[in-house]
């Protein structure tokens, strides 16, 4: 079942539902009556108006009902300020976004816990891990469905099912190790001295030096890239300290490592909807760079991102992110035998 795909292509607007309904209904699945399944999935950063709407997940929890399973939806709290950097807060943005209890008809949880305590370090063994710390949710679920929201991103070149597990799933320490090759450089010829960037910044590292213009501590910079994406005038650049296939590596890895915890007991849906060229972690209206391309469903994170990105073309990623070679996650999730 490793490498098999479904694939369901989109109507418009309501059609979309029933065109997951139709792929849920036709993919094998590990789950049994009393099984509480976790649906792993990303409810949009505070003004980010490209996230998926609620109305799908809803759809696999009608789904895992109609099983005789128990599902309930997850997420984790992330590494930059914003609206889901605590348990709390998380919770708020959610319910906002139309992702609370009522409205799914069923539980709505941090993965992480609401201090972001509730976390586990699991065996990674690769290059760049040898452990890996994530939310402990493995304790509290027999099964999972990953539903990711397939578009691009400024630091992967894309955001399918590999990020949702690996980013989406890291404790934030572990968010914290994959992002710390990043730094932002100014090119001060764009920039207008907005002081957003400053504002923005988690960890004090940004401040506005003598000259009036912004600069970026080496020492507490925790590569974040918020003020990157957030900067109104593309005054900021990521500038790796590595080459920045090491943070795809990092990305593969934690995503490698927690699949090896629910391989098995765990299908994946990505939804190609909303195309947008920045990840729902980013507040703003961001440019839609393909049409709706459906849904595809599967059993390995690797082969649905390879699936995706086959089904909306190279083309929208390469434009939107030239910088990234994307491509390496799938050829290092071969090399380590993700795929
Ligand atoms: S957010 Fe951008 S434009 Fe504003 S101060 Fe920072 S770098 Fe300059
Ligand atoms: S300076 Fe570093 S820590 Fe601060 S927002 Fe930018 S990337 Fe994040």
């Amino acid at each position: 079942m490793k490498g098999t795909i479904y694939r369901q292509c989109v109507g418009l607007g309501n059609e979309s539902v029933s065109t997951l309904k139709r792929l849920l209904h036709e993919m094998p699945h590990p789950f049994r009556k009393g099984d509480n399944i976790g649906i792993k999935l990303h409810w949009g950063e505070k003004g980010n108006h490209t996230f998926l709407p609620p109305l799908f997940a809803r759809e696999i929890v009608v789904w895992l009902r109609e099983l005789g399973a128990m599902p309930f939806v997850f997420d984790t709290s992330v590494l930059y300020s914003g609206s889901r950097r605590n348990g709390s807060d998380s919770l708020k943005t959610a319910a906002a976004h139309g992702y609370s209890e009522a409205y799914l008809d069923c539980p709505v949880v941090v993965a992480d816990g609401l201090d972001g305590r509730a976390v586990i370090d699991i065996p990674a063994g690769y290059r760049h891990f040898e452990t890996v710390q994530v939310a402990d949710i493995f304790k509290r679920a027999s099964g999972f469905v990953i539903l990711s929201h397939f578009k691009g991103h400024m630091v992967s070149g894309f955001g399918g099912a590999i990020k949702n597990i690996s980013m989406g799933w890291a404790s934030r320490a572990q968010k914290q190790r994959m992002h710390s090759d990043a730094r932002p450089r100014l090119e001060k010829n764009s920039c207008s001295q907005c002081g957003l960037c400053v504002d923005i910044c988690p960890s004090g590292a940004a401040q506005i030096a003598a000259d009036g213009y912004p600069d970026y501590s080496q020492e507490l910079c925790i590569g974040c890239a918020q003020c990157i994406g957030l900067c109104p005038e593309l005054a900021l650049e990521i500038c790796w300290n590595t080459d920045i296939n090491v943070f795809q590596e990092k990305l593969v890895e934690t995503a490698a490592a927690i699949w090896k915890q629910i391989q098995g007991r765990a299908v994946l849906v990505n939804a190609m909807l909303n195309i947008a060229s920045e990840c729902d972690c980013l507040p703003g209206q961001h440019p839609i760079i393909a049409p709706d391309a459906g849904f595809v469903g599967g059993y390995n994170p690797v082969s649905v991102d390879v699936e995706s990105i086959n089904r909306i073309g190279k083309e929208p990623f390469i434009k939107a992110h030239p910088h990234v070679d994307w491509k390496h996650q799938f050829s290092y999730g071969r090399e380590i035998g993700f795929a």
